[in-house]
């Protein structure tokens, strides 16, 4: 009841025109958005009065902005080369591209700094991109002080490309006004943008008045809070949020609006479910409003409660592929599949992974540029929990026709075509390709945090990943801030484990490389050369070997189970430093069959299929590992293996 009162009484100050300080982010901005549609030229004409604050120890000379959808101008920006936009001899039609355009821009009170505005390339020097302008100030602000500029802009919409644009009269409006960097030690984090990279950007107040044509239905990040029809037959639409760091909406008069609340006891949950699915995809409601009350139940038991008063999923128009799975803050558009059978499970998946990212990126604000997998990994690691939990671990991903696969196998398939180039913590646009990309920060990221998750034991885990959104949320956490909650929860030094995981590109791969028995030959030698107690006797003993191997650069501690023909069993440990290990036995009955990491713990190994070896009928053999599916994926998995 408080927060809510506070809430209320710090959205009536924004709507003055002021700043706070309050909600659970600080709010180091303040954006005041106008925006109307006019879908005859497919452009958003736009204003913004925005106000932010340094937050830091150091003055600020200039600010600088991200002018995203100039990505989308033509085939010489950074996105577009990277996408491969050179060698490519079908350029999109003219209508198709979009861009952003300053109109004006001046600091609120002062004078017109709009021709200061200048195109800067801090990543690659591509004098051709314009997704990033630096604005020299009259003077700088300084630690604690504030600056407030009021721009007027115009926002060309693409063709849906990467999270953005049109199809028909389907629109998503995201990365469509001038949004700041963010200002940290002592310089502005604003990198340009990439083919594989995603946004990062501070927490504030946005307030936006949407106006459409009235026919169109509308959604957007936050909560409506007023709507009004106009004399020129359109409406207007206000919403608002706090501690968000981002605002997307979308329209389309082929929409149908769903509401449904959801309400939690415990942790407390009071939001309100907005589904806007495309009348052709009305078959799928059902599906998508299940599966988003998992993600809202499951990341709010696992991290901490759901806080937002709405949360608004969007099922993008047909042929709008491009604008399928994307997150914004409170605010997500789900796949874009016009039809999938029930039992695969993509756009069940899709919906718990696009709204788990209001927690990963969302509240917990990692830089997405710099970091991908403290969003997409630990999202995937979530994600894959989540649908195990659901829909369960043998069949998470698909059960249909007779066909079972879980999602951990499902990933499994990535990590092993990871390749040897990128480790998963890197640049997103530095790594040599765009699969490489996202194998290793979404599937390989995921499947590290599973296998970290059965070395420290399921309860600490979980107690990681709290203590992580808890100490994190509305901040910008690095990799080392999670090492350090991981080190500080679980009581262990894991360097060793994330240097080799997360900052190197090694596999980790052991196996069983030998396993054979034999009859131990009675004693013989020269005269006088067998020690008495031997003479005569036939040992009648057999000795067992079993060599493991390290197949990988990756060491881990390894587990080796030891099944002799009487059933009996032993379990070895071997620290998998050097190359390979031997273990020996002379017992009355040999070693049927060995196995590496008997409990299937580590996830990140790349062949599973050399994990174990039983002796039949005098040789030793690969084990059987599984039947049916289970061992067709294997074979599946070691094929994949490079
Ligand atoms: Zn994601």
């Amino acid at each position: 009841m408080k927060k809510a009162a506070v809430r209320g009484l710090l959205a009536a100050f924004v709507l003055a025109g002021s700043v706070l300080e309050g909600g659970l982010a600080k709010a180091v901005v303040s954006y005041d958005l106008k925006a109307r549609l006019r879908p005859e030229t497919r452009t958003v004409e736009g204003s913004e009065t925005l106000t932010w604050l340094n937050d830091s120890g150091t003055a600020a000379p200039e600010l600088r902005f991200h002018l995203y959808l100039n990505a989308f101008r033509n085939n010489r920006s950074t996105f577009m080369v990277e996408r491969g936009a050179l060698a490519s001899t079908s350029a999109r039609p003219a209508e198709d591209w979009g861009g952003i355009e300053v109109k004006s821009l001046r600091v609120a009170g002062g004078q017109d700094l709009t021709s200061a505005l200048e195109f800067i390339q801090p990543d690659d020097g591509n004098a051709d991109d314009r997704t990033v302008a630096r604005l020299p100030l009259p003077a700088p602000v300084p630690p604690g002080g504030r600056i407030t500029v009021e721009i007027e802009f115009a926002s060309r919409l693409p063709k849906v490309i990467a999270r953005s644009g049109y199809i028909g009269e389907f629109y998503l409006v995201g990365q469509w006004f001038p949004k700041l960097g963010v200002f940290r030690d002592g310089g502005w984090n604003c990198h340009q943008y990439h083919a594989s990279s995603e946004f990062f950007a501070d927490f504030g107040l946005f307030k936006a008045e949407l106006t459409v044509p009235a026919a169109y239905v509308v959604g957007a990040t936050g909560k409506r809070v007023s709507e009004r029809a106009n004399p020129d037959g359109t409406k207007t639409y206000t919403h608002y949020q706090d501690d968000v760091h981002d605002f997307a909406w979308t329209a389309c008069p082929d929409f149908r609006e769903f509401r449904e609340r959801f309400v939690l006891d415990d942790p407390k949950v009071d939001t309100e479910m907005i589904l806007l699915v495309h009348r052709a995809h009305l078959g799928i409601k059902d599906r998508y409003a299940r599966a988003l009350r998992q993600g809202i139940e499951f990341y709010s038991r696992s991290y901490g409660a759901y806080p937002f008063p709405t949360i608004t999923l969007v099922d993008p128009a047909p042929g709008a592929v491009d604008a399928g799975g994307m997150e914004y803050p409170t605010f997500f558009t789900a796949d874009a599949a016009s039809y999938v059978p029930v039992g695969i499970r993509m756009p069940e998946m899709v919906t718990i992974h696009e709204f788990g990212h209001n927690y990963w990126y969302g509240m917990v604000g990692s830089n997405e540029f710099e970091e991908a997998w403290l969003d997409e990994g630990i999202n995937t690691y979530s994600e894959i929990k989540a649908m195990d939990r659901y829909y369960g671990g043998d069949r998470s991903m698909i059960d249909w026709g007779g066909l079972r696969i879980g999602e951990i196998p499902y990933q499994r398939l990535s990590v092993i075509g990871s390749g040897r180039f990128d480790p998963i913590l890197k640049y997103s646009w530095d790594f040599i390709g765009p699969a490489s990309y996202a194998l290793n920060v979404y599937a390989k990221a995921g499947l590290m945090l599973l296998t970290l998750e059965r070395m420290l034991g399921e309860p600490i885990m979980a107690g990681v990943m709290r203590t992580y959104f808890e100490t994190w949320k509305f901040r910008h956490p690095t990799s080392r801030d999670f090492i350090r909650v991981a080190e500080d929860v679980s009581g262990r030094d894991l360097g060793w484990f994330f240097d080799q995981a997360l900052s190197s590109p090694d596999k980790l791969d052991y196996g069983i490389s030998d396993l054979h028995a034999y009859e131990i030959a009675p004693p013989a030698g020269g005269p006088g050369a067998i020690p008495g107690p031997l003479e005569g006797k036939a040992s009648r003993r057999l000795r067992s070997e079993v060599t493991v191997a390290r197949y990988g650069e990756m060491i881990f501690p390894q587990e080796i189970l030891v099944t002799f023909e009487n059933g009996d069993k032993v379990r070895e440990f071997w620290d998998g430093r050097d190359r390979w290990k031997r273990f020996v036995y002379d017992r009355e009955v040999r070693v049927r069959s060995a196995e590496v990491d008997p409990d299937h713990r580590l996830l990140l190994d790349v062949n599973w299929l050399n994990n174990s070896r039983v002796i039949e009928a005098g040789s030793a053999a690969p084990a059987k590992f599984g039947t049916g599916l289970l061992k067709w994926f294997q074979g599946l998995l070691s094929f994949l293996a490079p």
